[in-house]
């Protein structure tokens, strides 16, 4: 099942991702099934180190970020909850000619199957009319398959941190504004998925819950809301942040998060959605996006999602998803009436918006809204989100992509011969340092490189080799993406003798070489790789 080729650069980067065991077709010995792909013994390396730096940046080095490991199949009512049954599709159409099924929003970009040359919004097939389709996959829970036993496989990650809302609340000890991250596997039956692995139908996704305090509490309790002076970093977090900083801080920390594992800022872009491009309950919503060889896509959505997404959850359960204040109820006393009642006026008013949208009878919403600013008033509130969500199939793409290089060498008899360095940072390469005998036939050369590899095992990904020359050795190293490589040679064994016990070591970007002592091997690598 060959993907459309898009252009010279992907078709080298797709054989070099099956040549080298980063990515595969699934099933690929029975054909393939389309939107599948395996990760090699490379790729599975990459993805690895991925997410543990994911989940290092935001759980472990941060104090206000809890971890979630929630399962792939929930309640079907969650999906009702967050919308997905009623609303996560895309529009369809139906080629009535080559029995084709696409996206009728992606016909100008989607190859005619039997006139490649043409696209599908230029093929002259007889076309249905658009209609939506589900992306959920379906399956059953239980021996009964019938209506009542129907449940979903995740199309996010997302909505398991909002149904355990309450529970990591309260086992964490963390007190809004607060994080819940989770990473894990995520499907959607995408109508037609393409670039590799940039649409695929089960993917990884890592995201952030960032639970933040309404605008009325914030003003509430410090007197103001800050907002953005301009773009850039804003900054420590601080108590007076509204959501339009906390969302500008998690847009500027992603980046740099990009920056730290080697995308540059120029491959990256910021898109900010157009008012009319927003899911209606969000107030703001910037993709990054990445240079992929295809066009300048998504990567990530950061979005401003109000208090939604809880407030469905509260609505569908029945279980109260508010958290109480202490601060908000003591500063709230001591406002002055004005104040109270325009706090109270505006945080009504908002509930009774999202009321009144999700079909609430007007009388109701307005009951209902009024009862939640009273609770404001004693300290209870629902909190907002901001949510950062990336996908890390997207992400491999954009490392691989970002890292493939070719360079053309003219060998001792003078032939040219081009060949793939793989650039990656230190810190996500699949294999972080190459050891190398120089020669495989001295056993003491063999003896030695066999306990530097030992040495250096419990401490990161090495690969031993002692198969051909020392320059294809290398060579084959610069193709996995191995920044260093530590040969050792007769110096090491003591032939010069102020050079004993010291290696050569070689930088893949550039091939040049320096001399460490074995002793200070470890902790040289460590300060490059982590
Ligand atoms: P798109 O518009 O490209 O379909 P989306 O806006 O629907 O993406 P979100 O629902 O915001 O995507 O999902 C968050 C992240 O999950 C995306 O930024 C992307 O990295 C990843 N993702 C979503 N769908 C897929 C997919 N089919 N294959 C691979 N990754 C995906």
């Amino acid at each position: 099942m060959a993907e459309p080729k898009v252009n010279e650069l992907m078709e080298k980067i797709v054989s070099l991702c099956k040549r080298r065991g980063f990515v595969y077709q699934s099933s690929e010995i029975y054909g393939g099934i389309n939107g599948f792909w395996d990760y090699g013994p490379l790729g599975a390396e990459l993805k690895r180190n991925v997410k543990e730096l994911w989940w290092r940046r935001i759980v472990h080095e941060r104090e206000d970020v809890a971890g979630l490991e929630a399962t792939i199949i929930m309640a079907p009512q969650i999906w009702k909850a967050s919308g997905h049954v009623d609303t996560f599709s895309d529009p369809m159409i139906d080629c009535k000619t080559c029995k084709g099924r696409f996206r009728a929003d992606q016909l100008n970009e989607t190859p005619c199957p039997q006139k490649p040359s043409k696209m599908v919004s230029e093929c002259h097939g007889e076309k249905t009319e658009p209609r939506a389709f589900n992306l959920m996959f379906e399956t059953h829970v239980g021996p009964v398959k019938d209506d009542s036993s129907i449940a979903y496989l995740r199309p996010e990650t997302a909505q398991a941190i909002f149904a355990q809302f309450k529970n990591v609340l309260e086992t964490s000890r963390q007190r809004v504004p607060f994080g819940i991250a989770q990473t894990g596997k995520a499907f959607r039956n995408e109508v037609t998925p393409r670039n590799f692995t940039f649409r695929s139908r089960e993917f990884e996704q890592m995201e952030l819950e960032f639970f933040i305090k309404p605008d009325e509490v914030v003003e509430a309790i410090t007197g103001t809301v800050a907002t953005p002076a301009g773009p850039g970093h804003p900054g420590e977090p601080q108590p007076n942040w509204g959501w339009q900083m906390w969302h500008q801080y998690w847009v500027e920390e992603r980046i740099r998060f990009y920056e730290g594992i080697g995308l540059p800022r120029a491959s990256l872009e910021e898109y900010w959605q157009k008012p009319e491009e927003l899911a209606h309950y969000a107030r703001a919503c910037v993709d990054i996006l990445f240079k992929f060889p295809f066009g300048t896509q998504e990567l990530e959505g950061i979005a401003a999602r109000s208090d939604f997404d809880l407030s469905q959850h509260q609505r569908f359960s029945g279980k109260a998803m508010t958290v109480f204040d202490e601060e908000l109820k003591a500063a709230w006393a001591r406002l002055p009436k004005e104040k109270q009642d325009e706090l109270w006026r505006r945080y009504c008013e908002a509930r009774q918006r999202y009321l009144l949208k999700m079909g609430e009878e007007p009388e109701k919403a307005a009951a209902l809204a009024r009862a939640d600013a009273d609770g404001l008033a004693k300290g209870w509130y629902i909190p907002h989100v901001i949510e950062p969500s990336a996908g890390v199939d997207r992400l491999i793409l954009a490392l691989i992509t970002n890292a493939f290089s070719e360079v053309t060498e003219t060998d001792a008899k003078g032939r040219n011969e081009t060949r793939v360095i793989m650039r990656f940072h230190p810190r996500v390469a699949p294999t972080k340092v190459g050891v190398f005998p120089l020669l495989k036939n001295k056993p003491e050369l063999v003896k030695k490189a066999l306990e530097v590899r030992d040495l250096l095992r419990p401490w990161m990904t090495v690969f031993y080799d002692e198969g051909g020359s020392i320059g294809r050795r290398y060579a084959r190293q610069d193709e996995a993406g191995t920044p260093f490589g530590v040969t050792i040679d007769f110096d090491t064994l003591g032939e010069k003798p102020e050079l004993r016990d010291t290696v050569t070591v070689r930088h893949r970007d550039d091939g040049h070489q320096e001399r460490l002592a074995i002793k200070d091997l470890v902790g040289w690598l460590l300060e490059r790789v982590r």
